[in-house]
């Protein structure tokens, strides 16, 4: 060894002295420093690159699922996904290079202590390898740990955001205590796992060490009596031992890290990959074009094999109609519309427009015409204004101010401290209930559809706000096409048709004032009971 050292110094042209020693020593040092200071630079571009694609990558595919899928997900686990798992992902992501860094030095000291002492350093390795696969089934209650955890974290996330978004009823009915030891329960069963995560991990890391320990004091006791013993020789396989042990002791390290991390990354890849493949088809490439009619002819729907929601439903809408549907709750008429709007499609028959079938028609064409308010409005914590043009940066000022004209909600907005530019609140809880309905209908109605989808949109309304509705649907009769369900008979007796829907099937079909002269009809009892 010392003579490779002098072959190399002679090589480089320097005196083999203490100062030249020193020197080389403190640069040689400097040097690693700035090595690993580059190698971890590049290590965090790469993680934090990976976390942020990645990151998006999934909120893309998320937001672009379909329906059916997006019904299925439980509220705050996207987030989970995003957050916690995603995490784990980034960790294992890092321990590639530390791995990598880790096997090489482990590897230099192995053979330089092999050459040194070859009894010994095997000797090392061997009681290293079973110590290695002595801890093992305490790694795997880590990782099973871990996938507990992973799932109760999950459930937290989906509780506080579910909660949240029910404080008002949660509070009225004095549901927080409950529902504060329902989170309680699960905190503990966290704190209990992660305890014996914590014992199971240290207990195979803190062995480590004492071993090691008691392995270099039994080397040095048998060297020490043996014949030609070499103090110099021993200090050094000493130090090179107790290095082949820190390795062994990372190893650990890392196999544990990778086996806790390993569920939240395996559950991250098969969600990312179920969003993925649930993606909403962009229908076909022909364009939106309403001249005449939608036509909805033999429709039938089910959510699943149980039972049919929707059957034989045939109906034909002209342009410019002003269209009711009614029936009993549970009668299939949230489900007609989200078949118009292309959320779910029809287990048989087809719709129609002009007499292209709507699958045909590119998506994006058919969401950019088709407006839609539903009784549930969504409001962002922004202005009047940006609530209005909610993201359509193609949407003037001009139209803006146009929508909440047509929506009878010009007055109320002008009344407000800033106009356009009030803050509506979270959720809009500044505004009443009434207000929040003609600003989610001047957002529809500042994009001109061609035809304008109100489900339930005057329920939740005072006679007051009803009547402000109703007079904006009322200046658009004839102008859009507009399918309204309602459950105040009054939204829809303007309506130039009436559809009855009862258990998915249609039962009536006509004029209001037709409909009223016939007794037997559903609108005619319905509008004599209320
Ligand atoms: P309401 O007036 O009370 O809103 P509705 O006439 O709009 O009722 P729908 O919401 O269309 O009725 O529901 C029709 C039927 O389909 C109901 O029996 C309901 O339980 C069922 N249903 C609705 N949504 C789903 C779903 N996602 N999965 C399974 N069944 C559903």
């Amino acid at each position: 060894m010392s003579l490779g050292i002098q072959q190399f110094f002679s090589f480089i042209h320097l005196d083999l002295r203490v100062r030249t020693l020193l020197v080389l020593i403190c640069t040689l040092f400097v040097i690693k420093a700035v090595i690993i200071f580059i190698f971890d630079y590049i290590q965090a571009r790469i993680t934090s690159n990976y976390e942020r694609e990645a990151k998006s990558k999934l909120y893309e595919d998320a937001m672009a699922a379909s329906w059916p899928f997006l019904l299925k997900q439980k509220i705050g686990h996207l987030e989970n996904y995003m957050t916690q798992e995603m995490k784990w992902a980034v960790r294992i992501l890092q321990m590639i290079p530390d791995l990598i860094l880790d096997v090489t030095s482990f590897l230099i000291y192995f053979i330089i202590a092999l050459r040194i002492a070859p009894y010994v350093t095997v000797l090392a390795i061997i009681i290293g390898g079973v110590l290695f696969l002595l801890m093992r089934p305490l790694v795997v209650r880590v990782k099973n740990y871990s996938k507990e955890e992973r799932l109760l974290l999950k459930e937290v996330s989906h509780q506080v955001n579910e909660n949240f978004t029910g404080l008002k009823t949660i509070k009225s009915l004095q549901a927080e205590e409950p529902l504060v030891d329902e989170g309680r329960k699960i905190f503990k069963q966290i704190e209990f796992l992660r305890l014996r995560m914590h014992v199971s991990k240290h207990l195979t890391l803190d062995l480590v060490q004492p071993i090691s320990v008691i392995f270099v004091s039994v080397v040095f006791a048998v060297s020490y009596f043996q014949k030609g013993f070499n103090l110099a020789v021993f200090v050094a396989t000493v130090y090179l031992i107790q290095r082949i042990f820190v390795y062994i002791d990372k190893a650990q390290r890392t196999t544990n890290q990778f086996y806790s991390g390993m569920p939240n990354l395996l559950a991250l890849i098969d969600f990312s990959d179920n969003v993925r493949r649930a993606r909403e088809l962009p229908g076909g490439d022909k364009k939106f074009s309403f001249t005449k009619e939608l036509a909805l002819r033999d429709v039938a729907f089910s959510y699943g094999k149980a039972r049919t929601t929707l059957s034989g439903i045939n109906i034909r809408i002209n342009k410019g109609e002003m269209i009711g549907i009614i029936g009993p709750s549970g009668a299939g008429k949230t489900t007609l519309i989200d078949l118009i709007l292309r959320l779910f499609s029809p287990t048989s028959g087809v719709i129609e427009l002009d007499g292209q079938a709507i699958s045909d028609i590119s998506l994006a064409e058919w969401r950019k015409n088709v407006g839609y308010v539903s009784q549930e409005i969504f409001l962002k914590n922004a202005t009047v204004f940006e609530n209005i043009r909610f993201y359509d940066e193609s949407i003037s000022k001009e139209k803006v101010i146009e929508g909440a004209r047509l929506a009878n909600a010009t007055q109320f907005i002008s009344d407000l401290p800033n106009g356009f530019e009030t803050m509506v609140g979270e959720r809009g809880v500044y505004l009443s209930a009434g207000q929040r309905q003609r600003i989610a209908l001047a957002r529809i109605l500042a994009r001109s559809p061609e035809l304008l989808i109100l489900d339930e949109a005057t329920a939740a309304l005072d006679n007051e706000s009803e009547k402000m509705i109703k007079l904006a649907i009322e200046n658009l009769h004839g102008k859009v096409t507009v399918i309204i369900i309602a459950h105040r008979l009054t939204t829809i007796l303007d309506a130039d048709r009436i559809i009855a829907i009862d258990d998915g099937k249609i039962v009536e079909t006509g004029a209001p004032a037709d409909l009223l002269e016939n007794h037997s009809s559903y609108l005619y009892k319905v509008n004599n009971i209320g």
